[in-house]
């Protein structure tokens, strides 16, 4: 038994070797990835529920990497958090989201709010009211045509500064959506003193919410919550037309998800809002 566990253990170390390895790795390549311009911003239109038109787009990265090919965030973001490479990447996405987003408006495409990601990491890290500010000055994208999203459990992590943030962005009307509503204990008391715009329905909650009890309840729940705080309710990942009925029929304002659209390159976004794509 002695042998099997010094064994057992020589193995652990040799697979915590090759993982940290794979890390370093995916690392140099990040860094390699945001210096040398194989980052690509994919745009996800969302669309009013009452009247079907496009009215927004969240900014989503992506990674072209040479070698794997189109990589998915949820396979970088993490690492790039732990090793602050979200700071230059975030910057990046935020830049190119808004002077995208300028080029659309002086195409004389229809105008609408882009929706960018931040991260608690970079919320910390840097004044993202300063940042932000200096980058719509750079790319001359007017102020309401920006919306940030943090998630539930990064405006938790730090709540006062939070509150701190919000107001310094409602001063500049730049929009402020709170991302994966419902997966982060808000405290409701907290959720009255946050300038914020919108509550974002987790995708957790619409995918079930057509046979999942619980969870059509707790999608209710935000609906009518965002309302009574005078805000906006957008569901994430609507995939099929019964979610899409069921949270028309409750009065949720905004949805995002498959059955209309998945992310796009920017050229093809720019096509269907050319087109004028209803839902
Ligand atoms: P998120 O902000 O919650 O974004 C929604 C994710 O759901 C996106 O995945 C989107 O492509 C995906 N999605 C949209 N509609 C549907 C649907 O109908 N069904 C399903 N199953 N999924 C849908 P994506 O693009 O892979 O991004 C994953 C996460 O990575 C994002 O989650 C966000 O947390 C993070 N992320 C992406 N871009 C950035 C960025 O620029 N900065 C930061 N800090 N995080 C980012
Ligand atoms: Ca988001
Ligand atoms: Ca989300
Ligand atoms: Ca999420």
């Amino acid at each position: 038994a002695k042998t099997k566990g010094g064994n057992r253990f020589q193995f652990y170390t040799a697979e915590m070797n090759q993982r940290s390895l794979e890390r370093l790795d995916l690392e140099n390549g990040l860094r390699r990835a945001i210096d040398q311009g194989e980052l690509v911003v994919y745009y996800q239109p969302q669309v009013n529920l009452r009247n079907g038109a496009i009215i927004g787009a969240e900014a989503l990265v992506r990674w072209q990497d040479p070698e794997k090919g189109l990589v998915m965030p949820g396979s970088f973001i993490a690492l790039a958090e732990e090793t602050g490479l979200i700071v230059p990447l975030g910057e990046w996405v935020l830049r190119t989201a808004c002077s995208q987003n300028k080029a659309w408006q002086d195409a004389g495409l229809p105008k609408i709010p882009v929706a960018v990601n931040l991260s608690a990491r970079q919320f910390a890290a840097q004044d993202v009211v300063e940042l932000a500010a200096r980058i719509l000055h750079d790319t001359g994208l007017a102020p309401n045509y920006l919306e940030l999203e943090l998630t539930e459990s990064a405006v938790m992590a730090d709540a006062e500064a939070f509150i701190r943030a919000t107001e310094k962005l409602k001063g500049l009307s730049i929009a402020l959506s709170i991302d994966d509503f419902g997966t982060g204990f808000s405290s409701l008391s907290y959720l009255k003193r946050f300038a914020i715009d919108r509550l974002k329905i987790d995708q957790t909650f619409v995918r079930d919410i057509t046979h999942d009890p619980d969870s059509a309840s707790i999608a209710l729940a935000i609906i009518s919550l965002a309302h009574s705080l005078k805000l906006l309710a957008i569901a994430e990942g609507v995939e099929t037309e019964a979610q899409l009925n069921f949270l028309r029929a409750r009065n949720c304002d905004e949805m995002q998800g498959y059955f209309f659209s998945p992310a796009l390159p920017a050229d093809e976004f720019e096509a269907m809002l050319r087109q004028g794509r209803k839902l």
